[in-house]
């Protein structure tokens, strides 16, 4: 670019010159964001399609930044990738997610089968001793692995398939359960699928946005569920937005569903009041 008139013109331009600054000033940010406990998990329903429960809250990490509010993970968790910053961010949202999950317990609000499901980027997994992190918190909490769920994208799991299969089997063996993130949007090998012990296929909210709109859609998400169940897993719609949607899920055989119509990703203190009334 330096070559190029043009481009070296362009640096300075106000605009540019802003937006370069200001992710600057976020990498700077993001780097005491931890120690000064500026994240938050807020949680969003999967909803039991057939009994209308919850069977689990989706923790989604917040960043509650001191000046500019509230900023959402696609715009720091790829920066945190990029700094090995992110796996830290996981742990955290993690234990305050088993937190959370072990004060619903103890209020008598949560039944035997809830479970929080926490976001996990494995891409830098091999620097961490992640195992022990991960058992180091759920004895912290006091929180059994049988209530714990970890959503791995499969773009994630292909990037090392041989190490995440490695990995997954250990978790199985503390009885965590397993959910593949953003299924069939990613680069993909279905050979990984019946070698894994995966629990859940979480579908992309992409399939689901235009269930009904496209019959080729609708057979690939039909042809999805039909996979899941020979495998022995179970299927979560993402990103259910209409009633309309919600139908087609269900005359699919879908088990469980997450979304706006259920409820935006909330507050620990409103999920506490969807468990009331949903729990
Ligand atoms: P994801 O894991 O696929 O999470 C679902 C995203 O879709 C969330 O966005 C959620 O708020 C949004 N969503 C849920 N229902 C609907 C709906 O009905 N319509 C629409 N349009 N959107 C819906 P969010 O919270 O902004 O998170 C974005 C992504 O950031 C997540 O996608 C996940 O990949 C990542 N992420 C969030 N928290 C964490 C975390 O603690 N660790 C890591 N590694 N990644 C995280
Ligand atoms: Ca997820
Ligand atoms: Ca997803
Ligand atoms: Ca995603």
């Amino acid at each position: 670019a330096k070559a190029n008139g043009k481009a070296c013109y362009q640096v300075f331009e106000p605009t540019m010159h802003c937006h370069a600054l200001d992710s600057f000033q976020l990498e700077s940010d993001l780097r005491q964001a931890l120690d000064r406990n500026e994240f938050v998990a807020y949680y969003q329903p999967i909803v039991n399609l057939s009994t209308g429960k919850i069977a689990s809250f989706e923790a989604l990490a917040r960043w509650l930044h001191p000046e500019k509010g509230i900023v959402y993970p696609d715009k720091f968790i790829p920066l945190a990738e990029d700094m090995g910053l992110v796996m830290a961010i996981d742990l955290f949202i993690l234990r305050q997610a088993c937190q959370q999950l072990h004060n619903w317990q103890s209020l008598g609000l949560a039944d035997q089968s809830l479970t929080v499901s926490v976001n996990l980027s494995v891409k830098h997994f091999m620097s961490f001793n992640l195992l022990e992190q991960i058992e180091l918190i759920l004895q912290e909490t006091g929180i059994d692995g049988h209530f714990l769920r970890l959503e791995i994208t499969e773009s994630d799991i292909m990037q090392n398939a041989e190490f995440a299969g490695k990995i997954i089997e250990q978790l199985q063996r503390r009885h965590i359960q397993l959910s593949i993130d953003d299924f069939g949007t990613g680069y993909s090998s279905l050979s990984y699928l019946h070698r894994l012990p995966i629990d859940h296929l979480k579908i992309d909210r992409s399939f689901v946005m235009r269930i009904g709109k496209n019959g080729k859609n609708t057979e690939i998400i039909r042809a999805i569920i039909a996979l899941a169940k020979s495998l022995g897993m179970c299927t979560i719609a993402e990103g259910v937005e209409t009633q309309e949607q919600l139908d087609q899920i269900r005359d699919l055989n879908c088990e469980f569903g997450q979304g706006y119509l259920f409820s935006a990703p909330v507050e620990a203190e409103v999920a506490k009041d969807l468990l009331k009334s949903l729990g």
